[in-house]
C-alpha cells in the first residue's frame, strides 16, 4: 500500500500552460481525484469558461449555476458556489460557466482585479473548510483569469504534452511566473512538471521527455502519463479516469503522480521528510 503523509497545510497548485490541448484539464481533475483516492480532501477551481473540469467532475454548470464568475465579478463567497462531486464526498468543484468568458474583460476595470480569487480562497479556507489541496484549472491564455490563479496559488504545475516541441512557449510562461513573483505573489514557484500523453514507442516522445528533464531536473515528476483512450473517454461519462476505470494505465499513472506530488512537498522535504 501507499505510504503518504498529508502536510496539514492547504497546498494551492495552479495547472497552467497558455497552449490549449496540452492536458491541463485532464491533469487537474485526475490529479485531484487521485489525491482524493489516497486520502486527501481536494477542491478543483474551474477557471476555464469552457467548463471542461466541471464536466469531468460531474458537476452541473449551466448558465444559471452560481459559478466562479460570481466570485470574481460580484464577490460571492466561494462557499456559495462550491459543489461536491458525485465521485467522492472529499472532492469539490467551484464550477465555471459560459459567463466566465466575459470576466476576462470585465475584470480589467475592477479594483484589486488580480487578487479576486486569492481573497475569496483565503476567506473560504479561514472558514470551516479543511482542504489538503486546491487545484486550479486555467484557460489557455495568460490573461487576468490565469493571473488570478497565479496570485492565489503557491505552486505552478505545468503539464507538457510529449508530442510537440515541448519547450516552445515555455519561456513565455516562465516569464509570466517570474513577473507574478516580483509584483503580485513572491511565494509562487514552479513545483511540478508532468509529462503527459506519453507514447513510449515514438522517438519524439522520448526526446521530448529527455529534453524537459535536462532543463528542469527538479520539477519533472518521475511518473509520466501515458496516452490512453480510457483517459480521453472518461469526461464524456462525467467522470475522472480514477472513477471511470481505476485499473487502467492512465488511472494508475495519475495515482503515482499524486503520490509523488504529496511526497515532494517542499515544506515537508525541508523539515527532513516529516
Ligand atoms: P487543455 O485543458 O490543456 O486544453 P485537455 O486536458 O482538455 O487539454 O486535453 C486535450 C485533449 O487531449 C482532450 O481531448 C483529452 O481528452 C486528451 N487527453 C489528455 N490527456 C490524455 C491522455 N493521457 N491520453 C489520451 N488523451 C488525452
Ligand atoms: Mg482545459
Amino acid at each position: 500500500d501507499i505510504d503518504v503523509h498529508l502536510s496539514g497545510r492547504t497546498r494551492v497548485l495552479t495547472v497552467s500552460n497558455q497552449k490549449g490541448g496540452v492536458g491541463k484539464t485532464t491533469t487537474a481533475v485526475n490529479v485531484a481525484a487521485a489525491l482524493v483516492s489516497i486520502g486527501a480532501r481536494v477542491l478543483v477551481i474551474d477557471l476555464d469558461p469552457q467548463g471542461n473540469a466541471s464536466t469531468a467532475l460531474g458537476v452541473p454548470h449551466t448558465a444559471e449555476t452560481p459559478s466562479v464568475y460570481d466570485v470574481l465579478i460580484d464577490e460571492f463567497p466561494l462557499a456559495d458556489i462550491v459543489q461536491v462531486s458525485p465521485e467522492s464526498p472529499n472532492l469539490f468543484c467551484a464550477p465555471s460557466t459560459i459567463h466566465l468568458a466575459g470576466a476576462e474583460i470585465e475584470l480589467v476595470s475592477q479594483v484589486a482585479r488580480e487578487h479576486r480569487l486569492k481573497t475569496a480562497l483565503e476567506e473560504y479556507l479561514a472558514g470551516d473548510h479543511r482542504l489538503d489541496f486546491v487545484i486550479i484549472d486555467c484557460p489557455p491564455s495568460l490573461g487576468l483569469l490565469t493571473i488570478n490563479a497565479f496570485t492565489a496559488a503557491h505552486e505552478v504545475l505545468i503539464p507538457i504534452q510529449c508530442e510537440y516541441y515541448a519547450l516552445e512557449g515555455l519561456s513565455q510562461l516562465l516569464g509570466t511566473v517570474g513577473m507574478i513573483q516580483k509584483h503580485l505573489n513572491p511565494s509562487l514557484y514552479l513545483s511540478t512538471i508532468l509529462l503527459t500523453m506519453y507514447d513510449g514507442r515514438t522517438r519524439l516522445a522520448q526526446q521530448v521527455a529527455e529534453e524537459v528533464r535536462t532543463h528542469f531536473p527538479d520539477a519533472v515528476l518521475d511518473t509520466v502519463i501515458p496516452r490512453s483512450v480510457r483517459v480521453s473517454e472518461a469526461p464524456s461519462f462525467g467522470q475522472t479516469v480514477i472513477a471511470y476505470d481505476g485499473q487502467s494505465a492512465g488511472a494508475i499513472a495519475y495515482r503515482e503522480a499524486a503520490v509523488e506530488i504529496i511526497q515532494r512537498d517542499r515544506a515537508t522535504v525541508n523539515e527532513g521528510g516529516a
